[in-house]
């Protein structure tokens, strides 16, 4: 049962309806729009057929696909086939393996989230031998085996491996969890970049009532940093960056904006920020390197965290280690989230705690991925970071 391709299918057959649209009777759809993205940069909406799924033990109707910078800088560097993106996946179940229903306590019309990692679930795997930890396999790394939802060659079997299509398949290996039914759209499109959010910041940040907090870059992760600062109850965030339009949104979750567009030294805009007293907590979601190791050495406090989630142009730097045990302080990088962080996720947008539904979504159709993605690669995207593709016509 751990290779997807041998994994048996029992699955109901597919509807004798020739449109794509309608939900079919018997879950599997007969043909499925999808927008592909190609190695080009450039999108297309095509046909693809859901007959040709190889190791398919269910089937997804995809309400909503969020767009992070993840898809735009993949999307920017050429991708390695054409593929159908889309990695923060929220849909409703159509079809189940009844053996992956029970394992998965889910069923057939269930509202879930999906994560993009496809893990090979062997048991020699150091990884997914270890509870918990399956998001660290190989086979599923993002710059090893890149068995990911939203990163497998459209070309391979249905095809239909990513969130920008009406419907994707489900696989022995999908993680999935479900969310409450009536979970407001917007927010539901929030659980995993939220999930990401609450990781860095609560879990390997260690955010709680009271923190100090400050978040670098008010990005998607930036702006979701926020939100999850303030649902633990931190008494002051400050988010720093150069755009003072996402500074609004950060603004209206509770953060202090501090707008830093000619490149002022970090440390001393974080001194200003908290009178001299430090923060308990930098989060740079930006990767500044140089800027944020010496702005940590000189503002975190006792047992602070520099919690690192950038990717930057310039990531390698020297590190006061003397600073860092007088301190205590910890560095850490983070990558993705915990299955716990998820669930937190989940729990924090139902219940309301989130403070999400004051951020703006832009809903994209099919039709327009190509040109969002254009948009965001040229940094001329939304004045809201919430950019969901929106595949149901
Ligand atoms: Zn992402
Ligand atoms: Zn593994």
């Amino acid at each position: 049962m751990n290779d997807p391709r041998s994994t048996a299918v029992a699955l109901a057959e597919p509807g004798t309806e020739a449109g794509t649209a309608a939900a079919p009777a018997t879950g599997r759809p007969d043909r499925v729009r999808a927008a592909v993205s190609l190695p080009e940069v450039a999108t297309e909406v095509r046909y693809l057929d859901p007959a040709g799924a190889l190791g398919a033990v269910g089937w997804l109707r995809v309400e909503s696909s969020a767009v992070c910078g993840t898809d735009v800088s993949l999307y920017q560097a050429g991708l390695d086939w054409p593929t159908v993106m889309g990695h923060h996946v929220v849909g409703r179940i159509t079809a189940l393996d009844p053996d992956r229903a029970r394992a998965w306590s889910v069923a057939v019309g269930d509202l879930v989230a999906l994560e993009e990692y496809l893990p090979c679930q062997r048991p020699d795997c150091p990884e997914c031998s270890v509870p918990g930890r399956y998001r660290m396999c190989p086979e599923s790394d993002l710059w090893k085996g890149r068995r990911r939802v939203g990163l497998i060659s459209a070309e391979e079997g249905s095809g239909l491996y990513g969130g920008n299509a009406e419907y994707m398949q489900l696989n022995a290996n999908s993680i999935l969890h479900k969310l409450p039914s009536d979970l407001d759209p917007d927010l539901a499109s929030w659980t995993q970049p939220f999930a990401n959010a609450v990781d860095w910041t609560i879990n390997a940040g260690g955010a709680r009532e009271g923190s100090t907090v400050v978040v670098i870059g008010p990005g998607y992760h930036g702006i979701a940093a926020v939100a999850a600062a303030r649902a633990v109850g931190a008494k002051r965030i400050i988010a720093i960056g150069r755009s003072a339009e996402r500074l609004e949104i950060a603004e209206t979750l509770g953060a202090e904006p501090v707008v830093n567009a000619d490149g002022t030294d970090l440390g001393a805009l974080i001194n200003a920020a908290t009178g001299g007293h430090g923060t308990d907590l930098i989060l740079d979601t930006v990767g500044l390197g140089k800027a944020v190791s010496s702005a940590a050495s000189g503002t975190l406090r006792k047992l602070g965290r520099l919690v690192l989630a950038g990717l930057g142009p310039v990531p390698v730097t020297e590190v006061d280690f003397k600073a860092l045990i007088r301190g205590a302080n910890t560095i850490t990088g983070v990558r993705g989230r915990s299955p716990e962080a998820v669930r937190q996720s989940i729990e924090l947008l139902a219940s309301g705690a989130s403070g999400l539904e004051l951020v703006p979504a832009t809903h994209v159709p099919l039709e327009e991925v190509g040109d969002m993605l254009a948009r965001l690669a040229n940094g001329n995207g939304p004045a809201s970071p919430h950019v969901v593709i929106r595949p149901q016509p």
